[in-house]
């Protein structure tokens, strides 16, 4: 048994290295101690290097429209190192009939671009008089009841793109909690959104919308959770390769049993993915409504081509299943931010496998690598052979926010009343984004500063730059 903490936060990815990195800045006497099950930290955040081309295990980035996450890189300075792609000079693709379709950039350009027929235009304003729909629809039932059916291949690609999905059976009350309330509250989406944009021009609160920026940085994703760990004193306040298999409540707050040993602390946060806290959960709280939800797993296949393959301006682009095609889509990496392929060459990476095409996951890496291939030159115009490629095959998968799981929010939520000591964040929780687990896991050190009465030190608030 170690000497009793303040607080024992379980998992070292992004989520529980912002609360570790929260704690630390904002209470100094604070003692913590983060447990991570894997020899390094990031969890899904990793990238690869090699050959002089960098991509992406896990995210890609994330954009630069959240206050907290605005917050983070400036306290860490990464905010200088970090490099943008501006959503306003990128432009995306969907694949329709196998030809890439340029998206416009805001709602209104998509509905004036000839991307679908008047007649489905105008049908998109049938969500001013349609009735909310009961229950826990799902996202493709929902989107084709208010906006009509022309819409869902679209719906269908950001949903592809996002969570690697299936639209059938995500749950709208999950994956867009705020707009379903608008739709419950004002009976329509378009009315509700009009009128909060009125609410705030009348207060003055309104901000001139500014497009958000792709934010990553020169040597990867990877530098985030790297330069969050490097404050974390090993041994004391970071243990690595040291599963938690068990956590216990007694007299003095929390038991926490771990492969190296029993921690005690007065509080608990657990930052875990859906499916790696439940098991946890389920030893105090049993009554849980499910014991795991469904997880997308993807596959990356990387090909670098030297300079007489030209990419399309853009981000990338993603295909709806209606597409029947082998990849889910393609990014664009060399066209994001520099330095992701040797000088002259061009490198994208092409996605696979996702909710609906797990059996794909089982190729090997050279039929994997040949079908992608097969796939994307149809769309791209590559010629000769790839100088480079290879598979990546993420440790994670995408939590699958489908139907029955606001349920085990609300059974969440009841065990947080219940336990004013604990705290629940991480991959699924409260969103599947970089920006969510940001913003949640800062909302958890902060509540843990409060009930300890740490005291706080006034963060230094550096300017923020757009
Ligand atoms: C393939 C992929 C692509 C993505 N792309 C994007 C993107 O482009 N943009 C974006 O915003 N987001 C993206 N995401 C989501 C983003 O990566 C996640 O939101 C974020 O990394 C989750 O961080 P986390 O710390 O909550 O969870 P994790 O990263 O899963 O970290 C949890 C940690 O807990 C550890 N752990 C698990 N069980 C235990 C235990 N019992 N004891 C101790 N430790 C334990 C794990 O080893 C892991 O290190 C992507 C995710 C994936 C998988």
């Amino acid at each position: 048994m170690t000497e009793h903490l303040d607080t024992i936060i379980i998992g070292g990815g992004l989520s529980g290295l912002t609360i570790a990195h929260t704690l630390k800045t904002q209470a100094p006497g604070h003692r913590f101690l983060l447990i991570e099950k894997s020899m390094h930290t990031g969890g899904a955040v990793q990238t690869h290097r090699d050959q002089g081309y960098v991509a992406e295990i896990g995210p890609h980035g994330f954009l630069d429209n959240c206050p907290e996450s605005r917050q983070l890189l400036a306290e860490t300075g990464l905010d200088r190192e970090s490099v943008k792609a501006p959503l306003k000079h990128f432009v995306r693709y969907v694949c329709l009939d196998g030809k890439l379709c340029c998206i416009p950039q805001s709602p209104r350009k998509i509905l004036m671009a000839p991307l679908i027929p008047w007649t489905a235009k105008l049908r998109v304003l049938g969500d001013l008089w349609i009735r909310p729909l009961e229950g826990e629809p799902t996202v493709a039932k929902w989107i084709a009841h208010r906006f009509g059916p022309a819409l869902l291949p679209f719906a269908d690609a950001v949903f592809t793109g996002t969570y690697a999905g299936d639209y059938n059976e995500l749950a709208i009350d999950s994956v867009m909690p705020g707009i379903r309330l608008l739709e419950k509250e004002q009976g329509s989406v378009i009315r509700g959104l009009a009128r909060k944009m009125w609410q705030a021009k009348r207060s003055g609160s309104a901000k001139k919308f500014t497009m958000p920026a792709m934010t990553s940085f020169p040597s990867g994703m990877c530098r985030l959770t790297e330069r969050l760990t490097e404050p974390l004193v090993p041994g004391t306040e970071l243990l690595l390769g040291c599963g938690v298999t068990a956590i216990s409540r007694n007299e003095t707050g929390w038991q926490v049993i771990s492969e190296q040993g029993t921690h005690t602390a007065t509080t608990l946060a657990l930052a875990l993915p859906v499916n790696a806290s439940l098991p946890l959960l389920g030893g105090i709280a049993p009554a849980m409504p499910a014991t795991s939800i469904p997880e997308a797993w993807i596959a990356t296949v990387v090909f670098g081509f030297g300079p007489n393959a030209v990419l399309p301006p853009g981000f990338g682009y993603l295909t709806p299943e209606c597409e029947k095609r082998f990849s889910l889509g393609t990014l664009f990496s060399s066209n994001m931010f520099p330095g992701r392929a040797p000088n002259g060459h061009i490198v994208f990476e092409t996605l696979v496998g996702g909710r609906r095409h797990p059996e794909r996951l089982a190729l090997d890496d050279a039929t994997m690598t040949r079908l992608a291939l097969e796939d994307v030159r149809e769309i791209l115009n590559l010629p000769g052979a790839p100088l480079f490629s290879t598979v990546l095959r993420p440790a994670s998968g995408i939590p699958q926010l489908e139907r029955g799981y606001g349920k085990l929010l609300t059974w969440r939520d009841q065990l947080l009343q219940d336990s004013p000591d604990l705290s629940i964040c991480g991959f699924g929780w409260e969103g599947i984004g970089i920006n969510d687990m940001i913003k949640s896991a800062v909302k958890v050190a902060e509540k843990i500063l409060n009930a300890s009465g740490s005291q706080i030190r006034q963060a230094e608030i550096k300017g923020v730059y757009f």
